[in-house]
């Protein structure tokens, strides 16, 4: 059985081949480093890198100098909070507002900010994940600098009402950073109409290279330099740039804006197909995140009475790769702070599962994926203590 599907494209997708095929030539013949004005290798690194910046300020109706490039997500996302929290150290802004579901890019840069006596308040969300904008409101504060809010959850796939929560950043003047590193190619972006001040990204999401991510920021915008050294990127983030890298990224988005509609639509039927394929095959699952307002590629499911980890090894066993709802990554098996909260019990999130889908999938994929659910679920269940103490006491 050599089958192999891989449903973690939350976690980093597949290097598309346009892309490798466009990135090449900056490994090879034009190495040159985009500083080196003086020369044509030189500046054709710089144009290519100039290319990729257009592309991504065309993708998010921005202009090109407001965007730049970082290393990562992560990156973007410290570099947002730091430096809007230092731009503001000792003028009276003391304030951030984020959610109780970013991801620990944002959650471990507010503790750190502690340090520097910025205070976080932390919003809460629904069964579904969604925050209240009513909260959101009377959380803000006059020494209130940030509010951070990503676009969509990389756990439960839930999408924020970004406009709304802009409306009101805006009403405030306070600035608006969006963590959209899982909502690019899959979400419309406008940073304009979503009065979005600062915005992270990363390529590796979209079929691009790791190692690379990207920041928006609106002209005008407070916010001290990250990264300090030569000039790079208007003297902003210093260090030469990751030529091949910038490249891979600009291409990502390229084909990203050119099948937007196609893309958002086919993997929309195949995760509806997927969750209903679940809901009506296999019972006591309860599903993770908003029935509608979720990326198009995300299901995540919680069955009741087993261990995510153990569905995880058996679906290896089977050939697909997917993600469970503890923080195995820290070593540790503590359940997700996402699933937790949106209400779940420790029991019921750690039998949670996370497939994302790629636009690799097909239906019968999605179909051989429920029936080895269906089968895994039944298998466990069988030697589930918990499910035969429940039984007992039903009898
Ligand atoms: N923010 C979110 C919502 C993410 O899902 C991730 C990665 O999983 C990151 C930030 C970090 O991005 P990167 O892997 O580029 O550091």
């Amino acid at each position: 059985m050599s089958r192999k599907l891989y449903l973690d494209n939350a976690a980093t997708t597949r290097v598309k081949k346009e892309v490798i095929d466009e990135m090449r030539q900056y490994f090879g013949e034009l190495y040159g480093n985009p500083s080196s004005q003086l020369y044509e290798l030189g500046r054709k690194s710089k144009e290519a890198i100039e290319k990729a910046r257009k592309t991504l300020a065309d993708f998010l109706n921005a202009e090109e100098k407001e965007i730049y490039f970082t290393a990562s997500g992560t990156e973007s996302d410290n570099w947002a909070l730091k430096g809007v929290a230092f731009a503001n150290l000792n003028k009276g802004k003391n304030h951030i507002i984020t959610t109780k579901i970013e991801h620990h890019a944002i959650l471990h840069t507010c503790e750190y900010l502690e340090k520097f006596g910025i205070e976080t308040t932390y919003l809460d969300v629904d069964r579904h994940g969604l925050i209240d904008l009513e909260e959101l409101k009377a959380s803000i504060r006059p020494e209130t600098m940030l509010i951070s809010i990503m676009f969509a959850n990389n756990e439960i796939g839930t999408i924020q009402p970004i406009e709304e929560i802009g409306e009101i950043a805006k009403e405030h003047g306070i600035l608006f950073h969006v963590d959209a590193v899982q909502a690019l190619g899959s979400v419309r972006i406008d940073v304009n109409k979503q009065h979005i001040d600062l915005m992270s990204m990363s390529a590796h999401k979209i079929g691009g290279p790791k190692g690379i991510g990207g920041m928006y920021i609106r002209k005008g915008t407070r916010i001290d330099n990250f990264v300090h050294g030569g000039g790079q990127e208007r003297g902003r983030r210093a260090g030469t740039e990751g030529v091949q890298n910038i490249v891979g990224f600009g291409k990502a988005v390229e084909i990203a804006a050119r099948n937007f509609d196609d893309h958002v639509e086919r993997l929309t039927v195949l995760r509806n197909r997927l969750i209903e394929g679940i809901k009506n095959n296999i019972p006591d699952v309860v599903l993770n995140g908003h029935p509608t307002q979720r990326l198009p590629n995300n299901v995540n499911f919680s069955y009741k009475y087993v261990e995510g980890e153990s569905i995880l090894l058996l679906l290896d066993m089977e050939g697909i790769s997917a993600s469970s709802g503890s923080a195995c990554t820290s070593g540790s098996l503590d359940p997700s702070h996402v699933l937790l909260a949106t209400g779940l019990d420790h029991g019921t999130a750690h039998g949670s599962i996370r497939f994302t889908l790629s636009e690799e999938i097909r239906e019968e994929d999605i179909d051989f994926t429920v029936e080895t659910m269906k089968k895994i679920i039944a298998k466990l269940r069988a030697m589930s203590p918990i499910k035969n103490d429940e039984d007992l006491k039903k009898n």
